[in-house]
């Protein structure tokens, strides 16, 4: 019986290759890849069949390695970095399953990791990666620019570093510079940023600029681009991003900070963040505005409130029936405010509907997964209606002066029992 290798070779140099790597390759009498990465790797192939392939026929190289290994040879596909990573070990599975090859059928099938390029790179310019990070392609060759965008937008905002791969090529020169100017929206101009072309290889070039600089920078097709969060700072020509022992200790090997303990969660962890949420919310501060300030969903917020009992969630079909028991209220959302009374909204197909005379508003109730009620002061009580996302999907205020306060939702639902 055949074996596939599906071989990661790590950055380019030799040394940089797993022994795993090396053992494959010298186990497999047939050995398929990208001809630049089959010269990486020539003193290895000596008595080899090796088979090289241009980058368009990337599939192709897939079908051929089942084919030989259907023949009963032990094949080396071999990429570089991780094969798993942006690689064509994905590719490769794609295309067994669809020629009817499963685990069981005899045909084995090893994956050997290799270094990727994010970790190669970041060796390179200091110690940039030591919190949390992501990897965007930039390549939109397969994956449509939207998609992309969005999850630089949610890496940005997320304050995660961020390793951008095939940042740019001959062709593509334009996503670079979307996808500075995304960053620049949420994230300071100084933000230092790693520029490594060809790790481990030959032309191994590198280089830190600012994140304003990076749409004029010289990039190219083996370029990682890394890009710090808003701690990572560059000292002596080094890239670090701190792990976030400032968090807790006075100073490096120092004491731990009044209300911190080593080894134990920090008191903005999950067991204290909520109190200080609920400190926050006691002093005055709305939930939105905690949601807004920790950039999270309203819903975790206010889930927060929950036990110490300052809301009560309730599911969205128990809300309507204590929705025409309600007074006079004001209706926000993302639309405009409507001042409006309980028994004015009307469940139309899936749609909550407020239909007056001169006015419509209404709302795809079958969003709405939980309502939230709470008492906000001593003047008014309020209803959220949130969305699985926990994002709001319409308030209702009940006001002391609007109306019968005596009515608020708290007490509605009370007195549903
Ligand atoms: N499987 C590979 C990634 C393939 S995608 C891995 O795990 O590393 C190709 C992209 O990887 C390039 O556009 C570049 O952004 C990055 N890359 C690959 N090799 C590199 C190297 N030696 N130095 C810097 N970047 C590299």
């Amino acid at each position: 019986m055949g074996k596939i290798f599906l071989v990661g070779f790590g950055p380019g140099s030799v040394e940089q290759m797993t022994l795993r790597a090396r053992e494959a390759i010298a186990q497999s009498e047939v050995v398929i890849g990208y001809s630049t990465y089959i010269k990486l790797v020539e003193d290895l192939l000596v008595g080899k069949e090796v088979i090289k392939k241009g980058m368009t026929e990337e599939l192709d190289r897939s079908v051929l390695a089942y084919e030989k290994a259907k023949e009963g040879k032990t094949v080396a596909l071999i990429s570089s970095g991780d094969i798993g990573v942006y690689g064509m070990a994905g590719p490769t599975y794609e295309v067994l399953f669809e020629a009817g090859w499963t685990p069981q059928t005899g045909i084995e099938v090893e994956v050997v990791p290799g270094t990727t390029a994010l970790s190669a790179a970041a060796s390179l310019v200091g110690a940039p990666l030591t919190h949390d990070f992501c990897s965007i392609s930039l390549s939109d060759l397969l994956t449509p620019w939207a998609t992309i965008a969005k999850r630089l937008v949610a890496a940005a905002q997320a304050d995660f570093v961020t390793a951008l791969y095939n940042p740019k090529s001959g062709r593509r020169v334009e996503q670079i510079v979307e996808a500075q100017a995304i960053f620049l929206r949420h994230r300071n101009p100084a933000t230092p940023v790693a520029l490594v072309k060809s790790a481990y290889r030959n032309k191994q070039q590198i280089e830190l600029i600012r994140l304003d600089q990076l749409a004029e920078a010289e990039i190219g097709m083996l370029t990682t681009v890394l890009i710090g969060n808003s701690n990572s700072f560059v000292a002596h020509g080094l890239l670090v991003t701190p792990r976030g022992y400032a968090n807790k200790y006075l100073s490096p090997g120092g004491a731990a900070k009044t209300g911190e303990r080593a080894g134990r969660s920090l008191s903005s962890g999950l067991e204290g963040w909520g109190a200080q949420v609920l400190e926050q919310i006691l002093a005055g501060a709305s939930p939105e505005e905690m949601a807004e300030a920790l950039a999270l969903p309203l819903g975790l917020v206010l889930e927060v409130l929950v036990e110490p009992g300052i809301a009560n969630v309730t599911d969205p079909r128990r809300f309507l029936e204590i929705l025409p028991k309600l007074g006079t209220l004001w209706a926000t959302g993302s639309g405009p405010k409507i001042l409006t009374k309980g028994d004015g909204w009307q469940i139309q197909g899936e749609q909550l509907v407020w239909d007056q005379p001169d006015a419509y508003w209404s709302l795809y109730w079958a969003e709405a997964e939980k309502v939230y009620l709470l008492e906000r002061n001593q003047e008014c009580s309020r209803a959220l209606v949130l969305n699985r996302a926990g994002d709001l999907l319409v308030g209702f205020e009940l006001t002391k002066t609007a109306g019968q306060f005596e009515n608020s939702a708290v007490k509605a639902l009370k007195s549903l029992g």
